[in-house]
């Protein structure tokens, strides 16, 4: 629940509203599950919690550490499906990428995610669950280690504007004050361009914008972004520029991701047209050179590919980074490591199916 949720919460009970700030402590600033532990609600107070309210933190099924600091998490959700969650630290900063849905409807031609389908939508708290984690992963809230999360993105698994409400609400809890209290420019949410919730976002929320581009033209784009066929680039691009026109900081920019594909979008014509496309929209380029999962049918693109890729966009002036692979070691592209422990529970599964039929021809 948000504050606001949380006072209305209260204030149903018959309690006061300030109830809502010593709640929100308690579980995010101090990382505290258990309503027994809540002190400072009075014991009445808590006794009625106990009977009506839950605070439980996710279930992790695998952790992974890589030797880069990357952590990885594969969270076990109510009805059994499965969501992973990445914290990816890098000096000071640590930006955890978190998810939004179990599976995706999508279908993005070159994601994991996407072949695996929709299950749901994770909730609010299944979302700010995954913040908690990371923190508490780290025995961070009662040490004061500092920061573990100091910025966090929308890419993991899911597209989160198809998960509209659960996101906004979880999103204002990044920002609030008493629970993570990060700035609205460290939250960036990454849409592959559902253009109607884009623009409903625009009026409530101010947090840092990414695009999932992917191709400099809507022929390219239909056949990796699929969403794309609905709504088409320009259309995208204008509800982006929309999006930051309402911010009231006017120095932002949209962040345009783009997946780098051999032989496929990696081309120096495609840099040019996308240099075309590109030319007067306020934006970053951030370049992803894709990560090869089993079952993909991509490749990686070469490391000359890239720097080819890269020039054509800085020479024409763009601000570009290209993002280094971290978590390698241990599958760290969004939705392989569920896609694995997917795999070792069907191959599991089979493997007892056979032991069973082994049993019965032998009985
Ligand atoms: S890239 Fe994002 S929107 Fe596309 S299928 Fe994957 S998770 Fe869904």
């Amino acid at each position: 629940m948000t504050r606001a949720q949380l006072e209305a919460f209260f204030e149903s009970l018959g309690d006061k509203k300030f109830r809502a700030q010593q709640v929100l402590k308690w579980i995010h600033h101090q990382g505290v599950a258990d309503i027994e532990q809540m002190t400072n609600l009075g014991k009445n107070l808590r006794q009625q919690l106990l009977e009506i309210a839950e605070v439980r933190p996710p279930e992790i099924v695998s952790q992974q550490d890589s030797e880069d600091g990357t952590r990885k998490w594969a969270i076990r959700v109510d009805g059994g499906g499965l969501v992973e969650t990445v914290l990816i630290p890098d000096g000071n900063r640590a930006t955890l990428c978190v998810s939004s849905q179990v599976g995706c409807s999508l279908d993005c031609s070159f994601c994991s995610t996407g072949k695996q389908g929709f299950q749901r939508d994770l909730s609010a708290a299944e979302i700010i669950g995954q913040v908690w984690l990371a923190i508490d992963s780290y025995d961070a809230f009662q040490s004061g280690k500092g920061r573990v999360v100091t910025n966090v993105v929308l890419m993991g698994m899911g597209e989160p504007l198809l998960n509209f409400d659960n996101v906004v609400s979880a999103m204002d809890l990044m920002l609030e004050d008493l629970a993570y209290g990060i700035s609205k420019r460290r939250v960036t949410l990454s849409t592959s361009g559902v253009v109607p919730a884009l623009d409903k976002l625009a009026e409530v929320s101010e947090v840092s914008l990414a695009i999932s581009l992917h191709a400099p033209n809507d022929a390219l784009r239909n056949t990796l972004v699929p969403i794309n066929k609905k709504y088409p680039i320009a259309v995208l691009l204008n509800s982006a520029r929309n999006y930051l026109g309402k911010q009231t900081d006017n120095k932002r920019v949209v962040t345009v991701e783009y997946t780098l594909i051999a032989g496929i979008n990696d081309q120096p014509e495609h840099a040019r047209e996308l240099v075309e496309l590109l030319r007067d929209f306020p934006c970053k380029i951030n370049l992803i050179p894709f990560n090869s999962f089993p079952q993909s049918g991509y490749q990686r693109p070469s490391g000359n590919a890239v720097s080819r890729f890269w020039k054509v966009l800085v020479d024409a002036g763009f601000v570009v980074t290209v993002r280094t692979t971290r978590g390698d070691d241990i599958s760290a592209a969004c939705g392989q490591l569920v896609g694995e422990v997917v795999d070792r529970t069907r191959r599991s599964e089979r493997y007892q199916r056979a032991q069973t039929q082994v049993v019965e021809v032998v009985g």
